[in-house]
């Protein structure tokens, strides 16, 4: 996606050897036009799906989630990272290894909101290692519902993510595909939209 590899070049900054700082647009200050674009572009990959549900996890998926699925016209789901005494219900939970973080922590949805009847929509803002994706795909196994595809804003292309989900079948939708960084410059591989 042109306009998007267009605004990491602008506003990205490449920190040490694998992470990048997108604040101004995705992962703090959010630009909701760009979120709009981004959501169409989703929502046109997945459009012959039949997608039920949006899920994504909190905090810097739910605003391309949102757009995408406003746009196909159907709730979005965000997995809780911390649980809050107000989730009393029956809850999936999944553990997540965060790449930014480097801590474990369990991730959770209320059980109501996933059911046997979903096809699901996965999306998140980065792609590093799967771990997340992976964590967002097993919570939807214990629901029993289908993935039908996993949506990523900004795929980091060196690390292993990609791989790890296909291995396991998944349809893969990268905006922009970053092959890796150099003297501080953002280098870019063929992005799947
Ligand atoms: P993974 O689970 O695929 O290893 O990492 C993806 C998760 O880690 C995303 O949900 C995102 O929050 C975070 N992440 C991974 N790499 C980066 C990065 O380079 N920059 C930022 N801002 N977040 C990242």
């Amino acid at each position: 996606m042109k306009e998007l590899e267009e605004r990491i070049k602008r506003d990205g900054r490449v920190l040490g050897s694998e992470v990048l700082k997108v604040d101004s647009f995705l992962t703090h200050q959010v630009d909701p036009e760009l979120m709009e674009a981004i959501g169409r572009v989703f929502a046109d990959a997945f459009k012959r799906e039949k997608i039920t549900k949006v899920v994504t996890i909190e905090a810097s998926g739910i605003a391309p989630a949102l757009y995408t699925a406003q746009i196909l016209g159907v709730p979005m789901v965000f997995a809780r990272k911390s649980k809050s005494i107000t989730m009393d219900e029956e809850l999936l939970t999944s553990e997540v290894y965060s790449f930014t973080k480097q801590v474990t922590s369990q991730v959770s949805i209320s059980r109501k909101f996933l059911t046997s009847e979903d096809n699901v929509l996965i999306i998140d803002d980065f792609l590093a290692n799967g771990q997340a994706a992976k964590g967002l795909i097993e919570l939807c196994e214990q629901a029993g519902a289908k993935v039908a595809g996993v949506g990523i804003v900004i795929e980091k292309s060196f690390q292993t993510g990609r791989a790890l989900l296909e291995d396991e079948g998944m349809r893969v939708v990268s905006l922009a595909r970053i092959a890796g960084f150099s003297n501080g410059q953002v280098e870019f591989a063929e992005g799947d939209a």
